[in-house]
């Protein structure tokens, strides 16, 4: 069957690797599936959301490569949600309450001391007409709660197997406000239902959530999805990741030089198997199995992915990077550097160290004389060092790293770098010339 996903952040901040994980897993689970993905924005919280966060979200999907299908704002859907409450209303389900924030908070006292668990006493259903209308005549508005059923909720998960919520546990949740604001649990029933979602993927954050969700989409009549939660991330000491640690958001990994396609690799198996690195979404696409995500919290580690990052790049063609080089960086250059880069910007260091002026570093200056001397005439290509090398060895009675390193040094002024069989052709005779002589060319 193809599968209807959401990913649903609050624009209330950029995103962090933690929401990638999800707006990832969701993806990949509707690209797997022939699905469909819908970006929703849970902007409920006008003093919190903004545009701005809005617009930083989906440039952060856009650079991930997470295209959406439809996109949608829930604060642009109050008129559902009314209809929906209405509907609650009607068939009991919804029910007016009345006691203050600091009435709450005495019962649950009391009922803690007593030993009893802090579970709302459903005073509220009670009340008679005249009590109510007795305390709307006195100015109170009412929240309203949603009457659970006091059974089990339970499904099959798709990353954790059998789950079940017992929902006599737990408090009848508070749907709307005292102001009239709704609460995401129950919105987001009210989406899912109306863009037909029939898989919803999110952390386990949410698992005792969904045990309310599905006896809500069961209130309204409607179908319930499927469920899969994630094992949330931890970071490398073992504690959660949050919004807070900043280091870890998307806009930074992009600005420390993270590719999007090394952090979709290294997301899509986290705890879940070997990373390896993909040149596209849709190889992800095709391996990805959420039945994996069942293990404990996977640790999120910064270094794994700049190694992971630079053994993409290794991956990557001309064309897939082209767009993104410095003027001056061809193909052959990319293809001699591609190998030893961590991050796509280091290409500029070897762009200037074979189509620019540099210092060489002489260390052995006879063996540079000598090299110098027998370098052959033009055209130069990846076969010319050989020739070369084999030539000067006879003449200087060297070999190895005695014979290796200074010609690395005074050619490219580096300890270290791509095959110098590879530089030698983009370094040209007359650059070679000048260094292996100790002057800057
Ligand atoms: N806005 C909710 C959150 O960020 C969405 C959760 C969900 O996917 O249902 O936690």
């Amino acid at each position: 069957m193809s599968q209807r996903v959401r990913f649903a952040p609050s624009p209330t901040g950029r995103l962090h690797v933690g929401n990638a994980y999800i707006a990832l897993a969701n993806w990949l689970y509707a690209h797997r599936h022939g699905g469909w993905f819908l970006l929703r924005l849970d902007d409920t919280d006008r003093e919190r959301s903004t545009a701005a966060f809005a617009e930083g979200i989906e440039a952060d999907l856009r650079w991930l490569g997470l295209l959406w299908d439809e996109k949608a704002h829930q604060s642009a859907r109050l008129d559902r949600y009314d209809e929906a409450a209405d509907r609650l209303r009607r068939s009991g389900r919804l029910y007016p309450c009345y006691e203050s924030p600091e009435e709450l908070s005495l019962k649950r006292k009391l009922q803690l001391q007593r030993g009893e668990p802090p579970v709302y006493d459903r005073a509220a259903l009670k009340l008679s007409e005249a009590d109510r209308a007795g305390l709307e005549a006195a100015g109170q508005r009412p929240h309203w709660r949603f009457k659970l059923s006091g059974g089990t909720s339970s499904w099959t998960d798709l990353a954790r197997g059998e789950q079940r919520v017992d929902e006599a546990s737990q408090s009848d949740p508070v749907l709307i406000r005292t102001d009239g604001s709704y609460l995401y649990t129950f919105t987001s029933v009210v989406d899912d239902i109306d863009f037909a979602v029939t898989a919803v993927i999110r952390g386990a954050d949410h698992v005792t959530n969904s045990g309310t969700q599905i006896e809500l989409f069961k209130a309204l009549d409607a179908m319930v999805p499927d469920f899969g939660h994630l094992p949330l991330l931890s970071d490398v000491a073992g504690g959660g990741l949050s919004k807070r640690i900043g280091s870890l958001s998307l806009a930074e990994l992009r600005e420390q030089g993270i590719e999007a396609l090394a952090l979709a690799s290294y997301l899509a198996k986290i705890g879940a198997g070997a990373h390896e690195p993909r040149t596209s979404l849709a190889e992800l696409a095709a391996e990805f199995d959420l039945a994996a995500f069942h293990g404990g919290s996977p640790r999120f580690d910064a270094s794994e992915l700049r190694h992971l990052n630079g053994r993409l790049l290794h991956l990557l063609s001309y064309s897939d990077v082209a767009d993104r080089l410095q003027p001056g960086v061809d193909e052959a250059l990319w293809l001699a550097v591609r190998g030893n880069i961590q991050r796509l910007a280091e290409v500029e260091e070897w762009r200037q160290i074979c189509r620019e002026a540099i210092e060489p570093r002489i260390e052995d200056r006879d063996l540079c004389a000598s090299a110098a001397k027998i370098l052959p005439p033009e055209p130069w290509d990846d076969t010319t060092w050989h020739g070369w090398i084999a030539s000067l060895k006879g003449a200087v009675g060297k070999s190895g790293r005695a014979l290796f390193h200074p010609l690395r040094l005074a050619l490219t002024g580096r300890e270290n770098g791509p095959e110098l069989k590879l530089l030698l052709p983009l370094i040209g005779r007359a650059r070679a010339a000048a260094r292996l002589q100790g002057l800057k060319g």
